[in-house]
């Protein structure tokens, strides 16, 4: 292995920033910042191959030699610049060990403060402070911390002897501790009013409390607690939380977290002391100003984990009474430092930071800095105002945007117009508007979503264990903690909507409801409204608004800096977007989402109204052709106007039209109500519809009579799609719109069966257009089928454009069923067999090799055969990035995704000229 052990301190940093793949996030952040000369305690960086090599061999640091005594070297380094030792009462050193990925991924691994601590050392600690307070509250947080990560204790272990002094205290202060529940306490007796004295006992039973679990002594030893840390930190990659935000996020297992180890600075050694976070702009809205929050007297998890709710950072933006506590009033050096720093920060690495900070006894320190987590809104925001600025270029702005994050953008917003009955108001965390059921607890807001019901969790606050049902529900609200909590940081980074710090809210786990004090026009409390589990409410996270029932939305519009940047994203991109859409409705939305053509028409959908499905099953259940005919005579109309619908929206743009696919007992009546009324209008007995309809039942349907061969046996079915395709055609370019018709045949397997259909269509123009008709038309197939893909070369002979269906592709190529492997897919994922479901990103591997192959094939007879995509993968990112790489012209998607595959289609084309 190379160089694994990284220092940095006084201005130096050993490695290069740039290898984050190394260092970690955090770690390259440190080593930056330090470079730039900014105050950042001095520490070491432990690199991410280290820590794999830890986890296979499953071994300790301390085993390795090189390893232990690169660190040891490294922590005299420390030890030296500091003027203190790990272990020195006289002049003791106190780290953190802290963990950190390549990407980040903010509170889902963990991290030990305090370390170094033991009974001499808090005693040289009380003595060197004057505060055996201080000494001691960081003693007992560091047995709880390094007892959970390292050594398995539970936290809830501890709860105990706290709450018993919490009690103390206030029993001493003529509080009834009767009456009051653990929360309200809490506040009436916050954990920085423990008396020192208390605190002694506190550690005492807290080591009690390990001797009990753990059956060992807490470790006094610091070097053995160092060693500890860092391999719990290393192993906290595997941690359920963290596996479960990388399936998320897409973060491969293979990455591994570094880990960093650095002198601790203080924030709660009194009133001249702080911590906080800030965001060089919103991360909300994107507005530019410094945005974020402190504590004073405080250590820096406190801001994060909401146990107190934090003050503004600048009185500019802080409202009414806040003003007063804002760090810029309570500490204006300091802040001004601060506003330096920001400044700098954002400047060198020409992005949105999130920065952590302490200030120890009215001296500023950095400790983290990374390129902050925002919503779509937000992201779009920052990017365009960048490159207004000069900061980034117009195409960096185009990169800067996660493609799937602007779906947010994309979504229905409250309607201003309807009646709605506000119950709350607390922090706009994370925006979007969401409608659920209440739920109380992340498991069963995992279930409930799973039985489709959509859900809004409700908690006091969040932590990483939740993550999972804050992923299953539509909303989050938490009672407490700001704009940088938990809660609000991982709802922005789903994209999810989220209210934090609605303190107006009281919520009971035990009764499973939340009490809500209501205040009237007049700003005085006038109902209390008691909701319980499973009532529907409404949030609004742009405003952070709660509202009762479920309030009706809008849709979203596309204007301001979003616009622009879609101007900057069409202006790189080379392939074309094209929506997939069976309606007028449908192909006037996806215009305006930019939609350049329609590359899936799916004409089944069109007969499942009313009228037309009687005709349809009539056609269906006839057993001879003439009757069969008599049906679909009656079918021609409304498809025909259909058609002409469709093309007069999109006049000027190609419209692909596939021709019947389903199997035909989709349409089969499915009671006995129907089955009469057929028979009437049929002529025919109910018991011989029966018959046939039992007849027409297929084993295997996916794989059975549908697509193309529909039309082997019965070829009157395309013949009237034809017919109606191109009588439209020609109606509508009478009235001088531009028609381009692209006629479609599904799931072939064979030129022979293209030659066939195309013997059909030949008949059926003569009829329509006449012998030298100017109106165009192209005729090309959907390669679904792994047949397909390998005869594509003489598909092309007849065909004129392919158009891969990678939907059945990939469930024929993979031997999938969509509609089954919800039963075993998701544990593909979760083991990691599969990195992603294919059927949401495509397997580039396997089925992309099918789609290279049809397209190297197609092309080698017909070099400008048209190619598109035209399944679910078109409007994924990912895919679209594959899709760029084999050349093909246009990718097809959803309407509400034809914005995020212009984006994405448009990185694509910057990172192919990037690398060609
Ligand atoms: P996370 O990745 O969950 O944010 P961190 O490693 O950043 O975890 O640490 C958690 C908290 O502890 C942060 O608020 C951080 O600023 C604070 N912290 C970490 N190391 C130190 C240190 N050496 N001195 C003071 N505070 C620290
Ligand atoms: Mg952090
Ligand atoms: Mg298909």
């Amino acid at each position: 292995m190379s160089k694994t052990v990284f220092y940095f301190g006084e201005g130096l940093a050993e490695g290069d920033p740039k290898r984050k793949d190394l260092l970690g996030g955090k770690g390259a952040g440190l080593a930056e910042m330090t470079s730039l000369g900014l105050p950042v305690p001095a520490g070491i960086t432990l690199s991410t191959e280290l820590c794999n090599a830890v986890l296979a061999e499953n071994k300790s640091v301390r085993d390795d030699a090189g390893v232990r005594d690169a660190v040891l070297t490294a922590l005299a380094r420390i030890e030296a610049s500091q003027g203190a030792k790990l272990g020195d009462p006289a002049k003791p050193l106190l780290v953190s060990v802290r963990s950190g990925a390549r990407a980040s991924m903010p509170g889902m691994m963990d991290t030990i403060l305090n370390l170094g601590m033991n009974d001499a050392v808090a005693e040289g600690m009380a003595k060197k402070t004057g505060s055996p307070r201080f000494a001691y509250d960081a003693y007992r947080r560091f047995i709880a911390m390094y007892s959970d990560v390292a050594l398995g204790v539970k936290r809830e272990l501890f709860e105990h002897a706290l709450e018993e002094a919490r009690h103390g205290v206030a029993r001493s202060r003529g509080i009834d501790t009767t009456r009051y529940n653990g929360e309200e306490l809490r506040r009436m007796v916050p954990d920085s009013e423990l008396p020192a004295e208390d605190l002694r006992k506190i550690v005492d039973a807290y080591k009690a409390v390990v001797k009990k679990a753990t059956g060992k002594d807490f470790p006094a030893e610091p070097r053995d607690q160092l060693w500890g840390a860092i391999d719990a930190v290393f192993h906290s990659w595997g941690n359920h939380r963290a596996i479960v935000y990388r399936r998320m996020h897409d973060i491969p297992d293979s990455w591994g977290t570094a880990c960093t180890i650095q002198s601790m600075v203080f924030g709660n050694l009194g009133d001249t002391s702080a911590t906080g976070v800030a965001f060089t702009r919103d991360p909300s809205t994107g507005e530019k100003r410094l945005y974020g929050e402190w504590l004073p007297n405080a250590q820096g998890e406190d801001v994060v984990a909401g146990i107190r709710t934090p003050h503004a950072l600048s009185a500019a933006h802080a409202g009414g009474s806040e003003k007063e506590t804002s760090l810029e009033v309570k500490m204006p050096e300091a802040y001004k430092a601060f506003v330096a720093v920001a400044e700098k920060l954002e400047k060198h690495f020409r992005d949105v930071q999130d920065i952590e900070f302490t200030i120890q006894e009215g001296k500023l320190y950095i400790l983290q800095c990374r390129s902050a987590k925002r919503t779509g809104r937000a992201a779009v925001r920052t990017a365009v105002e960048m490159a207004k600025e000069g900061l980034i270029t117009h195409e960096e702005a185009v990169l800067r945007v996660d493609p799937s994050a602007i779906d947010q953008l994309l979504h229905p917003t409250l309607d201003p117009a309807a009646p709605k009955k506000l119950l709350a108001r607390g922090l706009p965390a994370s925006p979007g508007a969401a409608q659920g059921y209440i739920v109380f607890n992340a498991d069963e807001a995992e279930r409930r979503a799973g039985q489709g019901k959509p859900v809004i969790l409700v908690r006091v606050e969040t932590s990483p264990e939740d993550i999972h049902g804050m992923k299953a529900a539509r909303g989050i609200i938490t009672a407490r903690g700001g704009m940088t909590s938990h809660a609000a940081v991982v709802a922005r980074g789903m994209g999810k909507a989220c209210i934090a710090g609605c303190s107006a809210i009281h919520v009971s786990y035990e009764k499973q409801t939340m009490a809500i004090t209501v205040y009237g026009e007049d700003g005085k409390p006038n109902e209390t409204v008691t909701l319980k589990k499973g009532d529907l409410i409404t949030i609004d996270g742009g405003t952070g608004s709660l509202y009762e029932g479920a309030v009706p939305t809008v849709p979203a519009g596309l204007g301001g800096e979003f616009g622009e940047l879609m101007v900057w994203a069409d202006a790189v991109r080379t392939m074309k977007v094209r929506a997939n859409a069976d309606t007028p409705l449908d192909a006037r939305t996806a215009r305006g989402f930019g939609a350049e053509g329609i590359g899936l028409c799916r004409t089944e959908h069109m007969f499942f109204e009313e009228e037309r499905i009687a005709a349809m099953r009539e056609m269906i259940l006839s057993d001879d052709e003439p009757s069969r005919r008599k049906a679909l005579a009656k079918l021609l109309p409304s498809q025909r106007e259909d058609f002409i619908g469709i093309f007069r929206e999109m006049n000027g743009l190609p419209v692909t039209v596939r021709l019947l696919d389903p199997p035909l007992h989709e349409f089969l009546p499915n009671d006995d109500k129907q089955i009469e009324a057929l028979s009437v209008t049929m002529g025919v007995s109910a018991e011989k519809l029966r018959q046939r309809t039992k007849d027409l039942h297929e084993f295997n349907p996916m794989l059975g009579h549908r697509g193309c061969r529909l039309a082997v046996t019965f070829p009157e079915i395309y013949e009237m799609q034809f017919r109606a395709i191109l009588e439209a055609a020609l109606a509508v370019s009478k009235e001088g719109v531009v028609v381009i018709p692209e006629i479609m045949i599904p799931l072939a397997i064979s030129k022979a069966e293209l030659v066939k259909m195309r013997e059909i269509l030949d008949v059926v123009k003569l009829e329509v257009l006449g012998a030298d008709s100017k109106l165009a038309f192209t005729f090309g197939t959907m390669v679904e089928l792994p047949r397909a893909a390998v005869m594509a070369g003489e598909l092309a002979e007849v065909a004129e454009f392919f158009s891969f269906g990678t939907n059945d592709l990939t469930q024929a190529t993979m031997g999938l069923s969509r509609d089954d492997a919800g039963k075993f897919l998701p544990a593909y994922i979760e083991s990691g067999i599969l990195p992603k479901d294919p059927f949401v990103s495509l397997d580039q591997e396997g089925v992309g090799a099918l789609v290279q192959m049809a397209v190297e094939r197609g092309r080698k007879t017909k070099p400008n055969i048209k190619l598109g995509v035209c399944g679910e993968h078109g409007g994924d990112p990912a895919s679209i990035g594959f899709f760029q790489k084999v050349g093909l012209a246009y990718v097809s998607c959803s309407p509400f995704r034809v914005a995020i595959a212009r984006l994405a289609a448009a990185q694509a084309a910057l990172r192919a000229k990037a690398q060609s």
